[in-house]
């Protein structure tokens, strides 16, 4: 039972839920701490191939992985070893044999581009990559832009590129000697995972996730707040993972946390609408983690009937907004009462702040602070306001990473006063301490939960050789949450119309960063420090 009030007389807000413990392991040893209770369970299983693993050879191959990433390919304590392929049931394997390894793991959207790659293999300093076949030859072309030469590993289930080590041999081998694996030193407080984001401002920045960062955000799910049931000898609640394995939502909420406490796993490699419909029926979930775009699609796609939400216990929601409307459309799909649950959170907060629990019926909040966090709402001079006002969400707590990679300014911009760290979100929280989401401050747009920078955007538009000078705002769309809308300066006698600059930008990024609308301006506006001043240029054409 909560208490009414967990606000203290400065104006800060604690959870009142149950602090919870921290056990002091790395990543993967918290995943397999309770291998003997689930070990011959089915751990994850491909929805679209059935290809699956039990728990006992997540963990097994893992190991052999592991110390052959070590033996064979030099891997190092500390190393950064990047992961880019769409979601797949040796997305697991993987992650755990790198860390077993003594590795970092990068996560990377499968629909980069060639340049996208490029830039994070850079920034996070990576040593060896693991994709799957189809995306051999786009990770050739990055590390050529790279000027980079080191391993690829590929999944090579369906051939065997040229140029690749294969996983699959890399993990068939049950002799392989893991004994070399003693000499790994990997403590609670190194760095497990390194996702990107762009934060507040500019450009993706490494976010260093700590072990403990992402320990701490599983165990502050297990909570009253916990939408799984445990898994018994005659139990095991079924959970789908349809959003991407590389952004920390499906990450560390779907897949890290889900096995560390024995779930099935079912792995969709895209959404797709039959694909996702099938699965529905051959898998019948207890949960679904979905990002808004899906819940409109769940609660309005035609041929989605009750059928396939029979069995589905809870429906989580987060990464963007969720319009109140689709959540009642997808009441009225299962023509039954589901639970519903939205989270709120970022990379940088490993990702989970807060959480609506079982049995709410108000669907505009993003719930109450998880455990052992601290809130404050701010105005621009960091004081605090307290309930009812709206302001920016200041929070503390285990799960706040670490630290930008190697980014001492972007460091000083989002930890205030210690270990306060800045969301750039706008909200406001009630007496109770029930936490609304108002808007964002940060100039980050979203598109179907996906992060847009629009600073990369604009140094993108800017490579064409006709542009001065250009800016990038997020416009409401209907069907994607926002869209991005370019403001173009050319430069003077240059001749290059909205097309080519628009299909100059879609050959460089990711299909959902495109833009779809650019205006031509004289000039940017811009305050006396150069910054722009996007919030005029919404108010002006994108009305
Ligand atoms: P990311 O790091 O990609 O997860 O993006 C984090 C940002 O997504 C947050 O700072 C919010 O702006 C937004 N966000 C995440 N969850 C929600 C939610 N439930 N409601 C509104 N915005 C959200």
């Amino acid at each position: 039972v909560r208490e009414k009030s967990a606000w203290t007389s400065e104006k800060i807000l604690t959870s009142t839920l149950k602090e919870v413990d921290i056990p002091n392991l790395t990543v993967d040893q918290y995943m397999f701490r309770n291998l003997d209770k689930w070990a011959t369970k089915t751990a994850v299983i491909c929805g679209h191939t059935n290809r699956q693993y039990t728990y006992e050879e997540v963990y097994k191959k893992s190991r052999i992985f592991a110390a052959n990433l070590r033996r064979k390919f030099k891997i190092k304590d500390g190393d950064t070893v990047a992961i880019l392929m769409p979601n797949a049931p040796e997305y697991p394997i993987i992650t755990f044999g790198v860390l077993a390894a003594g590795g970092v793991v990068t996560t990377m959207n499968p629909v980069y581009t060639a340049y996208e790659i490029q830039r994070q293999i850079l920034l996070s300093e990576t040593t060896l990559i693991i994709t799957n076949e189809d995306l051999v030859p786009t990770v050739k072309e990055a590390l050529k832009l790279a000027e980079k030469d080191f391993p690829i590993i590929s999944l090579n289930i369906k051939s065997n590129p040229e140029g690749t080590a294969s996983f699959k041999e890399l993990v068939e081998d049950d002799h392989v000697d893991t004994s070399i694996l003693k000499e790994v030193n990997r403590q609670y407080d190194d760095v497990a995972f390194l996702p990107y984001s762009s934060g507040t401002t500019g450009l993706p920045k490494g976010v260093q996730l700590t072990n403990r960062n992402i320990i701490a955000n599983c165990e502050q799910q297990n909570t009253d707040y916990r939408q799984y049931e445990y898994t018994t000898e005659s139990h095991q609640d079924c959970s789908l993972v349809v959003l991407p394995m590389f952004h920390c939502y499906a990450l560390s909420i779907c897949m890290l946390h889900k096995m560390s406490v024995g779930l099935k796993l079912v792995t969709l490699p895209k959404f797709q609408p039959d694909m996702f419909l099938n699965s529905l029926l051959a898998h019948r979930f207890d949960l679904l983690y979905l990002a808004p775009p899906l819940v409109m699609f769940v609660g309005s796609y035609p041929q989605m009937t009750a059928k396939h939400l029979e069995k589905v216990r809870a429906v989580t929601s987060g990464a963007a907004p969720l319009p109140s409307a689709d959540i009642q459309r997808l009441f009225e799909k299962a023509e039954r009462e589901i639970q519903f649950c939205q989270g709120y959170g970022l990379t940088e907060t490993s990702p989970l702040i807060s959480l609506t629990p079982f049995g709410q019926k108000t669907y505009e909040d993003v719930g109450y602070l998880l455990p052992n966090m601290a809130c404050r709402i701010v105005d621009e001079k960091m004081n605090n306001l307290g309930p009812d006002k709206v302001g920016e969400l200041v929070v503390k707590g285990p799960n706040v990473m670490k630290g930008y990679l190697k980014n001492p300014k972007a460091n000083s911009e989002v930890f205030v006063e210690g270990d306060w760290f800045r969301t750039g979100d706008l909200a406001k929280i009630n007496e109770d301490g029930l936490i609304t989401i108002a808007d964002r401050l940060k100039e980050l747009i979203k598109v179907k939960g996906y992060q847009v920078p629009p600073a990369e955007l604009e140094n993108v538009l800017k490579e064409h050789p006709a542009v001065l000078d250009a800016a990038v705002v997020g416009v409401p769309d209907q069907a994607t949450g926002e869209r991005p809308r370019g403001f173009v300066v050319l430069k003077p006698e240059a001749k290059a119309n909205d097309k080519d600059i628009m299909e100059f930008v879609s050959k460089r990024v990711a299909p959902y960063k495109k833009i779809n609308e650019i205006t031509f301006l004289k000039e940017i506006p811009k305050n006396p420090s150069g910054k722009i001043l996007r919030k005029s240029l919404k108010e002006q054409y994108c009305k």
